[in-house]
């Protein structure tokens, strides 16, 4: 079962190709963003805490993010026996902890996939998914605050990943289909995807964070 990491800019497509990737492998899809904005719509004391950083765009401090996704992480890992995970790890404090509890835990990645595209599709796709889900954070200052704070934050990831042998760099400036057809060679040639699978068909994945799939043209 595969285990991997998503790592893309603010509209770079971590969850429209994290979502393909668990449809086609079974591996447990879990978004922070998604798991962080449910807390914010329960209402919480925990959830009015996150929102203070998600409504401006800053990321959220590690120890909350720790405390939110560890137990979904390991819950849905034990279940599915993988995972894909999207928008975690963040920093580079966040990668270096997750590496060793993957250590503990016997759940080290195999795979760092890190979607590019330029600035001004990323902007464009973000205004467009603004349109139909009503983020509040696709705005057009917040979207540029989130693109510096990937910049600052999460791009030295990339090389840390490359490092590790487990990179995977693509641009997903191209039809869909181009880049999952790319994906699924290069799982597949590293054992990491059965043959056959990535065709149409494939089974339906499953979603801890309880958020509908979402099959449209969004990529985030
Ligand atoms: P995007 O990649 O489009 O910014 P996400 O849904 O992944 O969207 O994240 C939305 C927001 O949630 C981020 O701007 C940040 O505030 C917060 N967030 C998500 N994941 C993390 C994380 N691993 N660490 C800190 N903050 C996070």
């Amino acid at each position: 079962m595969v285990r991997v990491i998503m790592l893309s800019p603010p509209g770079g497509g971590k969850g429209t190709h994290g979502k393909w990737l668990t449809r086609q492998t079974g591996a447990a899809h879990i978004s922070s963003g998604d798991l962080l904005r449910a807390e914010v719509a329960r209402g919480s004391d925990l959830g009015r805490r996150v929102a203070a950083y998600t409504a401006r765009g800053d990321l959220v401090p590690d120890d909350l993010i720790f405390s939110i996704l560890m137990p979904v992480l390991v819950a849905a890992a034990r279940d599915t026996g993988g995972y894909v995970l999207d928008g975690f790890p963040r920093t580079m404090p966040q990668a270096l902890r997750a590496a060793e509890l993957g250590l503990e835990l016997s759940l080290t990645a195999d795979a760092a996939i890190y979607l590019t595209a330029p600035v001004e599709e990323l902007t464009s796709r973000l205004l467009d998914r603004a349109g139909r889900d009503g983020r509040e954070d696709d705005t057009l200052g917040v979207i540029r605050h989130r693109l510096a704070v990937f910049a600052r934050e999460t791009a030295p990831l990339v090389d840390y990943y490359r490092g590790r042998g487990i990179l995977l760099e693509l641009s997903t400036d191209r039809p869909e289909a181009e880049v999952q057809a790319d994906l699924r060679d290069w799982l597949q040639a590293r054992g990491l995807m059965p043959s056959g699978a990535g065709g149409v068909g494939a089974a339906p994945g499953t979603s801890p964070n309880g958020a509908a799939e979402d099959r449209g043209p969004a990529a985030r």
